[in-house]
């Protein structure tokens, strides 16, 4: 498995009029499971941004990625982002657990990081332009599309109130809104327009950044869809193996006399290739 490539976003990193879409990424160290391990009370947001800046080497035209860069990346770009983090450090496929809605059966959905991609999008701009139907007839709306640091700002509300972070992503996102005759109204005049009309465009205009998938149920035979959350799944995955890094290094340590920091930085493959050869080596004396 290869341990660093080369992708492209499906949108990109707009700076000063450039589009930066091009990115070197490596896999995890285990450097970078230690502060994901220390980070887990942090919210997921802030959580990614540190990963981000941690395995992405270089953003073409750009260089390192600081967690701050990192969280003015769209949703979309950071889903995938960790969907190809995941196929560097873990591998392309995946199971996800759904359960059909209909008959209540659980059934094991096997994937692939690949289906899950989509490709660079075609129509990529800071901020879009969208005609918002309200009673009164339609707004003229200029907005961006939602970034880490959104997720971040909504994410402290909506432990406590989901509305208000629904409305405060909205209000971040959205820049003007124009009525039928060029004047001026405040986003919170229309909220309730708004928030009908663009959470669908906002998907449309980044489709990565949420990862549905259609499936049939086995069981009876209806159709369900699950959400995919590619940095919950690699949370919950990393976090189920927390316990093994200290034990892996303890065990590496002991037989090839790395250092600590050796060890943590070597790719995941790398350090997995070195136990299963001390897994061996354990049978051969054994036999
Ligand atoms: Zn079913």
């Amino acid at each position: 498995m290869t341990d660093r490539a080369q992708i492209r976003l499906p949108g990109g990193l707009w700076l000063e009029g450039n589009c930066h879409r091009e990115v070197i990424l490596r896999s995890l160290r285990g450097r970078d499971e230690e502060l994901l391990n220390e980070s887990a009370e942090a919210l997921p947001a802030e959580r990614v941004s540190g990963l981000l800046a941690c395995c992405v080497e270089r953003l073409e035209g750009f260089g390192e990625l600081t967690p701050s860069t990192a969280a003015q990346l769209t949703v979309g770009d950071r889903e995938a982002l960790l969907l190809h983090l995941r196929r560097l450090t873990l591998g392309a496929r995946l199971q996800c657990l759904a359960q059909c809605s209909a008959c209540g059966e659980s059934i094991d959905l096997d994937l692939s990081v690949d289906d899950l991609l989509q490709p660079p999008y075609s129509d990529w701009r800071p901020e879009y332009e969208t005609r918002c139907p309200t009673p009164d007839g339609p707004l003229q709306v200029r907005y961006r599309l939602p970034t880490g640091a959104d997720q971040r700002a909504a994410a402290l509300l909506a432990a406590e109130d989901l509305a208000a972070a629904q409305s405060l992503l909205l209000r971040r996102c959205v820049i003007e809104v124009r009525a039928g005759d060029g004047s001026l109204i405040e986003p919170e005049e229309v909220e309730a327009s708004l928030l009908q009309h663009l959470p669908r465009e906002l998907a449309e205009r980044d489709p990565q950044a949420e990862s549905i998938l259609d499936f049939v149920c086995p069981a009876c035979g209806a159709a369900g869809r699950v959400l995919l959350d590619a940095a919950d799944f690699l949370f919950r995955e990393l976090g189920s193996r927390r316990g093994e890094l200290y034990r892996q290094v303890h065990r590496l340590a002991l037989h090839y006399h790395w250092s600590e920091a050796e060890i943590l930085s070597l790719p995941w493959s790398k350090r997995q290739r070195y136990l299963g050869l001390l897994a061996e080596g354990a049978e051969w004396t054994a036999s």
